[in-house]
């Protein structure tokens, strides 16, 4: 599953050097998410790290992704 970040992101930069694929990126009022980067942290972590320590649950699962 492909995470995003949502509009409730405060830019506190708090998930961006946590990404062990560097799919995050800052733009101007919010951090991004690759989705052809992310890969769920699958094998590299057991749980999304950017979720993991995101503290307004600004990153969740994308699963627009998967219905276009
Ligand atoms: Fe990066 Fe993992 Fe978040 Fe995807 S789920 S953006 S790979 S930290």
């Amino acid at each position: 599953m492909v995470y995003r970040i949502t509009s409730e992101c405060i830019c506190c930069g708090s998930c961006l050097h946590e990404c062990p694929v560097e799919a995050i990126t800052e733009e101007p009022e919010i951090f991004v998410i690759d989705p052809e980067k992310c890969n769920d942290c699958v094998g590299h972590f057991e749980e999304p790290q950017c979720a993991a320590v995101c503290g307004v649950d600004a990153c969740i699962q994308d699963f627009f992704k998967y219905t276009k």
